[in-house]
């Protein structure tokens, strides 16, 4: 094979994916993860259909299912709950496994972390990339922790604000804001919760998503009120989350109630990226977030960056030369992630401005359909 030793810079859904994909056909894998901790948030995550076939084809999609809640579909209503507008079965993409899977991000972690560390990956966390020279046939890397090391491939998966694209593509491609915020947090399920619940709002879109028999989260997404400053600070968040959930009836009125906790409420602004092909200069590959962040209506980032890494590893085991792998990789991912991020974005944008000529449902069925075609 041409790559027989690859860095993978960053230890999220992306790399972690990446590292097992590549372990599986045997590639020799150095990841590091810039994060001593390596924590993450503790909300959660929708797996739809094609992460659970990319996950199964990683081999730990049955471990995501039994630590995950079953998504069978999607039912939406006005904000007030009183009308329903859309009530969908989703279909299953992998036989024997749910349509879609709810899981928290922090057992996610731990199912990747495990799958990556048993595959053999030599895995550092605290370090990054501090030089980086590229040759025809290697890329010599220097790392914070002082060591040096050379590799047949790089692969960038340090998410939305990767300092390696800036490294390599330079600094005029930067995640820009989608003019929304979204807000997550935990709560006790609501028993027949078995689908994503959501309620249109007049500047965004609230809702419920299963997570575990016992746990569900509520997440908002929304345009900033006209004045209301876009950095929050973490005391007060749970009162403003109450604030902003005011115009919904139903029972996101009843659980605004339960918000409490300043430090259980996850907000940020919601930034995206679409990175103009190709992804890679020389032996360098983003993958992920660093070339494709999508905001988050059709739950669809992590997922992708599932499939960069099963793709990659695809691709590699062709036994083609660098530039032909990196060339099928961009044939195959350019134009689905393209249709996840930009159709994402239309539904925010209609989100945010409802008398724009745009069809949110139109664009989400577009973006399902090209994320459940064949890999
Ligand atoms: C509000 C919201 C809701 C979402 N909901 C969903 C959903 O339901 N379903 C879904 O599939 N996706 C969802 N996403 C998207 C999903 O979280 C991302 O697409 C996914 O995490 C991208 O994975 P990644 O590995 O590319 O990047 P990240 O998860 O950002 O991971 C990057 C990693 O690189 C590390 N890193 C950063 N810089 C460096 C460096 N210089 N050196 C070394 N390491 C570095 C970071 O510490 C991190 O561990 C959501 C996103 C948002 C904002």
């Amino acid at each position: 094979m041409s790559v027989r030793r690859a860095l993978i810079v960053g230890g999220g859904i992306g790399g972690l994916s990446a590292a097992i994909a590549l372990r599986r056909i045997g590639v020799e894998v150095d990841l590091v993860e810039k994060n001593a901790t390596w924590s993450v948030y503790g909300v959660g995550i929708i797996q739809p259909g094609n992460a659970l076939r990319a996950l199964d084809r990683l081999g730990v999609a049955e471990q995501c299912v039994a630590q995950g809640y079953p998504i069978l579909g999607v039912r939406s209503w006005t904000a007030d709950g009183g009308t329903l507008l859309r009530d969908n079965t989703f279909p299953s993409a992998v036989p024997g496994l749910p349509p879609n899977n709810g899981i928290t991000r922090r057992r996610l972690h731990d199912i990747l972390v495990s799958a990556a560390n048993d595959s053999g990956a030599n895995i550092r966390t605290g370090v990054t990339v501090s030089t980086l020279e590229q040759e025809p046939d290697a890329v010599h890397i220097g790392f914070s922790d002082g060591r040096h090391r050379s590799y047949d491939l790089v692969v960038g998966a340090d998410g939305l604000y990767s300092r390696l694209r800036e490294r390599v593509f330079g600094d005029q491609h930067k995640a820009k804001f989608t003019g929304q915020v979204a807000w997550r947090v935990n709560l006790p399920r609501i028993p027949e919760l078995d689908r994503l619940w959501m309620y249109r709002g007049s500047r965004g879109t609230a809702g419920f998503v299963p997570l575990a028999p016992d746990l569900m989260y509520m997440l908002t997404i929304e345009k900033v009120p006209d004045g209301a400053p876009l950095r929050l600070p973490q005391d007060g968040l749970a009162a403003e989350y109450r604030n902003r959930l005011a115009e919904y009836g139903g029972p996101v009125a009843e659980h605004r109630e339960l918000v409490r906790d300043d430090a259980e409420v996850v907000y940020r602004p919601v930034d995206n990226i679409l990175l103009p092909a190709p992804w890679h200069r020389g032996r360098v590959l983003l993958i992920g977030d660093a070339a494709h962040g999508t905001s988050p209506h059709c739950g669809q980032g992590g997922a992708q960056a599932i499939e960069d890494g099963v793709v990659l590893a695809e691709e590699i085991a062709k036994q083609a030369p660098v530039e032909q792998v990196l060339a099928s990789f961009m044939q195959r991912r350019f134009a689905r992630c393209k249709t996840v991020v930009e159709g994402s974005e239309r539904i925010g944008r209609w989100e945010q401005d409802h008398t724009l000529d745009i069809d949110p449902d139109a664009a989400a069925f577009e973006v399902t359909t090209a994320a459940l075609a064949p890999l």
